[in-house]
């Protein structure tokens, strides 16, 4: 806890920094009392998105259903809103570059049958989403990465722009003074958005994206464009998605187990929170657990949702007719004192 205090003190982060941090200790203290395996069900359409961020995305995704759009052009449409905003920085445009000054972005979308979009590690173009869905509707595959990701962008008419901002230029040019890799997750630096949406007929469709860890590695990729990781849905069953280190979302195929819980029978909690505590049982003795942190949100055909985080901190936005757009605490398996 420690280093992560250091790191947030001394850090080169701006507008995510102080504020939220203790915002995110009063969250903490609430979503203490709740009990854990609460069940919570929503009126459809629901709308349920990762972090702050999740509430902007949620209303322009809600309109945008409300005025006769697809589920995947609403969340295309409600997750540009976060990738278009450079205050946001871990999404799209002024996210976090990777070690060598490169915003590399990742991001996919599947619809209720099963169809998916990917794109990974792909530079210069600024919704990252609406290329995925682009490789869902365009192409027979499932997955584009890097230059063969631009290129099929630019084909499809994406332009190319510069996702270096000068505040994210400025923040790496300070984390280049001492280059220390540590992944610092939460509200920091790792902060994906991912959006589960339920429409009037019950059928699910998901997206996340994100610019991923800052001070990466230059090509890696995280869990949010790997389908089964970042995502997961089945439309008889649920769907999942994730936030945090993608690493150990990716060790542990997280989403795609979460939806293989509710089909079992459990609620979309419960079965954020089974996998959780597996990630935790996986990772209890490994150099990630310093600070790891990974958080899921989940909604089953009932229109059931809920959330879990391993560490305090998470948060997430509902949207739905009944009680309007919202911010809701995840329950968490430990503060970041343990
Ligand atoms: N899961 C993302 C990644 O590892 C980042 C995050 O959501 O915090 O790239």
């Amino acid at each position: 806890m420690s280093n992560r205090r250091n790191f947030i003190k001394t850090s080169v982060l701006g507008t995510l920094g102080a504020s939220t941090l203790i915002s995110c200790k009063e969250e903490s203290k609430a979503s203490a009392i709740a009990p854990e395996t609460s069940v919570k069900k929503g009126s459809k359409p629901l709308i349920i998105s990762t972090w702050n961020h999740g509430l902007p995305a949620n209303e322009e995704a809600w309109n945008q259903l409300k005025a006769g759009k697809s589920s995947l052009d609403a969340i295309v449409a409600g997750v540009g809103i976060p990738e278009a905003d450079p205050k946001v920085r871990s999404v799209g445009y002024g996210g976090f570059p990777d070690r060598e000054g490169k915003v590399t972005l990742d991001a996919c979308i599947m619809d209720s049958n099963s169809d998916c979009g990917s794109v990974s590690f792909l530079q210069n173009i600024k919704h990252p989403i609406a290329v995925a869905q682009r490789v869902l509707e365009n192409t027979p595959h499932v997955m584009l990465t890097g230059e063969g990701a631009l290129q099929f962008a630019l084909e499809e008419g994406f332009k190319e722009e510069n996702l270096l901002t000068e505040a994210s230029e400025k923040d790496w040019k300070n984390w280049l003074e001492k280059s220390k890799y540590q992944p610092v997750i939460n509200i920091e630096n790792h902060d994906t958005i991912s959006m589960l949406v339920i429409d009037e007929n019950g059928d699910i469709t998901g997206g996340c994206t994100t610019s991923g860890a800052a001070w990466k590695m230059h090509g890696r990729v995280g869990d949010s464009p790997i389908i089964g990781a970042g995502l997961f849905l089945d439309n008889e069953v649920g769907a999942a998605a994730a936030t945090g280190l993608g690493e150990a979302v990716i060790r542990t195929a997280g989403s795609a187990m979460v939806v293989e819980l509710m089909r079992q029978g459990k609620s979309p909690n419960e079965a954020c929170k089974e996998i959780v505590e597996r990630i935790y049982n996986k990772h209890k003795n490994h150099k990630d657990m310093e600070y790891l942190q990974v958080g899921f949100i989940a909604v089953n055909k009932n229109g059931e949702y809920g959330g879990y985080s391993l560490r305090s901190g998470f948060n997430y936005a509902v949207y739905d007719e009944e009680n309007g757009n919202r911010m809701e605490d995840s329950k968490f398996k430990m503060t970041w004192d343990n």
